[in-house]
């Protein structure tokens, strides 16, 4: 028997219920900040994700899913920051100036080693705001997020930030962590000690025993921030706490990827073990530019959905509508069962019938298996009558109904 690919889950339908729940609250509180759905391909050229999450980033170096033939190397997308930006230049939309709020809910896919909270393929619910460089803007990306969790009846979860600066104050933090981690190599992991070279600032959230360590005992607070920097973020901390956000200033908290500048941000859960992180984001002033488009501000974030069903309590709400199944027993009520089946649903009513032709007591079992309270009984006696068997499971009750009448009565019986 064939076996899903390591760090791949099946969705089964028992589950998918609570998917489309958090993907509609998602989708609601969305409309309310006037977020509008982006699709974009899952492939993608592989270059689109060197030029923007950087050459070195863990991301692009090794857990890329390449796709190779003989002239082209295409990825399975690993986020959706760069490809959104990449559909906002291609389709134009940066050409009339506009700024645009998008979001987006799909699969994201990055070779990793498969453990608990880390997966081959994931999915991201996300948001992006390109065009404004405003700290209000900040605020408005981290209140949608925090929108969602609450929407998500998720609590328990707390929100770090932080801001990295802009492009000349990324490099005086690289040259000051150059500088204070020179003598302290030693006491790095072998990963953090390759990041030297080319990723230093990921040093400072390396979750490591040993780089934590080493990382409390730097002095770097924010002396590389520049005046407008520091002003930005600010004001982004008193949006949130004119919103009455909570959050905590977190100067270790830097994210893996080159394109970030000013506000970094992540919303954490304790519940979760090492794998702490429900979604992160950040600002990117610079990458709409990288990508051969106009010089604007950008912003936003993604949440893991499968570790947003872990920690929501969506979850323990029962699943699903009435379903009203149908029993026919004897040939002749065959033809019958179909157009009652097809009345119901044609009037709205979910509706369904045994298609294995068990016995009456085996039907009556697939109804409760289906959750179905309302059961519809027609046989050969039935028909010949005109009338069906309706059974009320919730109520105990059941009655002899016109086969006329059946549509309006089961209608009345789901709306009370
Ligand atoms: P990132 O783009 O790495 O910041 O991811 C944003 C969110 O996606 C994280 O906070 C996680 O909730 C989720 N996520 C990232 N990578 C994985 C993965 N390999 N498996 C499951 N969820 C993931």
């Amino acid at each position: 028997m064939f076996k899903r690919v390591p760090g791949t889950r099946d969705i089964l339908p028992e589950e998918i219920a609570y998917w489309q729940k958090l993907e509609a609250v998602a989708r609601k509180v969305f409309s309310l900040y006037n977020y509008k759905e982006i699709r974009t391909p899952v492939i993608e050229e592989s270059a689109l994700f060197s030029r923007s999450l950087g050459e070195f980033a863990e991301i692009v170096k090794k857990q890329m899913f390449l796709i190779k033939n003989k002239e082209d190397s295409y990825v399975l997308r690993p986020e959706g920051t760069a490809s959104i930006v990449r559909a906002y230049l291609e389709g134009n939309l940066d050409k009339s100036g506009r700024f645009s709020k998008f979001y987006y809910i799909g699969p994201m896919f990055r070779l990793e080693r498969p453990q608990k909270g880390r997966q081959r393929q994931f999915h991201h619910i996300g948001a992006e705001a390109i065009g404004s460089s405003s700290p209000w803007i900040d605020a408005e990306i981290i209140m949608v997020a925090d929108a969602i969790l609450k929407a998500d009846q998720i609590t328990g979860y707390s929100l770090n930030i932080n801001t990295l600066g802009c492009p000349k104050d990324k490099l005086a933090l690289v040259d000051m962590l150059r500088e204070e981690l020179k003598g302290k190599l030693g006491g790095l992991c072998q990963e953090c000690k390759e990041r030297f070279k080319h990723n230093i600032i990921r040093i400072l959230d390396c979750k490591k025993q040993e780089c934590r360590k080493v990382v409390k005992g730097l002095s770097i607070q924010d002396k590389h921030l520049c005046g407008d920097c520091r002003q930005h973020f600010n004001q982004v901390k008193r949006s949130l706490d004119a919103e009455g956000l909570s959050y905590e200033v977190n100067r270790q908290l830097v994210r893996g990827l080159d394109y970030y500048t000013r506000t970094v941000f992540e919303f954490k859960h304790d519940s979760l073990g090492a794998q702490d992180a429900l979604g992160a984001g950040g600002r990117y002033d610079n990458l709409v530019k990288d990508l051969g488009g106009p010089q604007v501000g950008s912003v936003g974030f993604a949440f893991g959905v499968e570790r947003l069903l872990l920690v929501s309590d969506l979850k323990k709400h029962g699943p699903q509508r009435e379903v009203v199944f149908i029993i026919v027993l004897g040939d002749r009520a065959k033809d019958a069962g179909a157009r009652l089946l097809s009345g119901l649903r044609a009037a709205g009513i979910a509706a369904d019938t045994d298609y294995q032709e068990k016995s009456l007591k085996g039907a009556m079992r697939l109804a409760d298996d289906l959750g179905s309270d309302l059961v519809l009984i027609l046989g050969d006696n039935e028909l010949e009558k005109n009338v069906v068997i309706f059974k009320d499971m919730r109520r105990g009750k059941q009655e002899q109904i016109n086969l006329e009448e059946v549509v309006d009565k089961v209608k009345e019986k789901i709306e009370t």
